[in-house]
């Protein structure tokens, strides 16, 4: 409510706030934190310089379209293959430790049809708490939370960087313009670990007068926490994409592979699931991670089916990526076109996830940088 009165400019009774300014808001961008703007809707930009919505509204929409003036953090590391590109981003520390750095991959991607867009993959955490064991990110652990500002300045830098090569935004302002058409979720971190922040981040980047990225162009990833699940079903974002990590079709598996499975079993993910408000022609990804002699035998193709039926989803496989000093292989071609057969003969729409960035360890379950974890000096 206060929020509202102030944004508004008026005391709640539709008289004029004698202590708001009602003009349109010339800010000094060179002493602005880009902490602030980039966590902040325009209605809380606005009530934070005490302005109203439509006063603010005209520097909000150029600073988070054009980045002018925003002090976004450097890039410490920067990698390409092909046409894959994975950056990192200096973050500070915690507890005395030198900077931490996110890690971001723009992923080209091409339809069956022709068309051709970007894909940028975003962390939310530096490291990871779940422990995954086919994952590279969770052997650092959980180092720490991104803020929502953090996690916005990847969507930033990425489109920078985008215009660097060539796919300099256009005018009129078009989030697609930058060529970035994708968010997803699928970086460092669970991102239902970080619920308030990531979700923040959603508001900042979906904000009508800001970045204006579809909900339905972003994609979160969860492992499945079920609590986060609940969570985001209560803010009633239809159109936002979920995916689900599933990997293992059944509880003795899926603890081996991912320890918080041990609390929230299949069986209340289902449900979890089955009570989520999706659009009317949404569709749940369930994503499994293929790898040889673990889970990818036809008994498992066909229990993932099962569990799948009632859900309205497409499966997507992921051959295993393989990560440094790991134990777990990639299955042969032949066994997962044998895995996506069966899935489909058993009535699973189903997808096949191309590899991109496997060298330079940014594909999927590759993030981390093992000089940050935990245990390490
Ligand atoms: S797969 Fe995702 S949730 Fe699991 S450890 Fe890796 S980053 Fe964390």
């Amino acid at each position: 409510m206060l929020q509202e009165k102030i944004a508004a400019g008026t005391d709640g009774l539709g008289r004029r706030d004698a202590g708001a300014p009602t003009g349109p808001v010339a800010l000094d961008r060179r002493h602005r934190p880009t902490a602030d703007i980039c966590s902040q809707t325009l209605r809380e930009f606005a009530a934070v310089n005490r302005t109203s919505v439509q006063a603010a509204r005209a520097a909000y929409c150029h600073t988070m379209r054009t980045a002018a003036g925003l002090a976004l953090p450097s890039i410490v590391r920067r990698e390409q293959q092909d046409a894959v590109l994975k950056f990192c981003l200096e973050v500070p520390g915690t507890a005395g430790r030198s900077p931490f750095e996110t890690e971001s991959v723009i992923i080209p991607m091409n339809s069956y049809r022709g068309s051709s867009w970007h894909t940028l993959c975003i962390s939310s955490q530096v490291g990871c708490r779940m422990g995954c064991t086919f994952c590279e990110t969770a052997r650092m652990g959980l180092l720490r939370n991104l803020s929502a500002a953090e996690i916005v300045s990847q969507f930033l830098v990425a489109r920078e960087l985008m215009a660097e090569r060539g796919l300099a935004p256009s005018k009129p302002y078009r989030y697609f313009l930058s060529g970035i058409q994708n968010i997803v979720f699928m970086g460092m971190g669970e991102p239902l670990d970080n619920f308030e922040e990531v979700t923040q981040a959603i508001r900042v980047l979906t904000e009508p007068n800001g970045i204006a990225f579809p909900h339905a162009q972003i994609t979160l990833s969860t492992v499945g926490r079920i609590d986060g699940l609940r969570k985001l079903a209560a803010l009633n974002w239809p159109n936002l994409r979920l995916a689900i990590s599933l990997n293992a079709p059944n509880d003795a598996l899926r603890n081996q592979l991912m320890p918080l499975n041990k609390g929230m079993p299949l069986a209340e993910l289902h449900r979890a699931l089955m009570a989520y408000p999706l659009a009317r022609r949404g569709l749940f990804l369930i994503e499994y991670v293929l790898i040889k002699d673990v889970n990818d035998s036809p008994e498992h193709a066909r229990e993932t089916a099962a569990w799948c039926r009632d859900l309205r989803c497409v499966v997507n496989l992921i051959p295993y990526n393989p990560q440094r000093d790991a134990t777990y292989e990639t299955p042969d071609e032949a066994v997962t076109f044998r895995f996506l057969t069966e899935l489909r003969r058993n009535g699973i729409f189903v997808k096949r996830r191309l590899t991109h960035g496997r060298d330079l360890m940014g594909a999927c379950g590759q993030l981390g940088n093992p000089g940050l974890r935990k245990s390490s000096p």
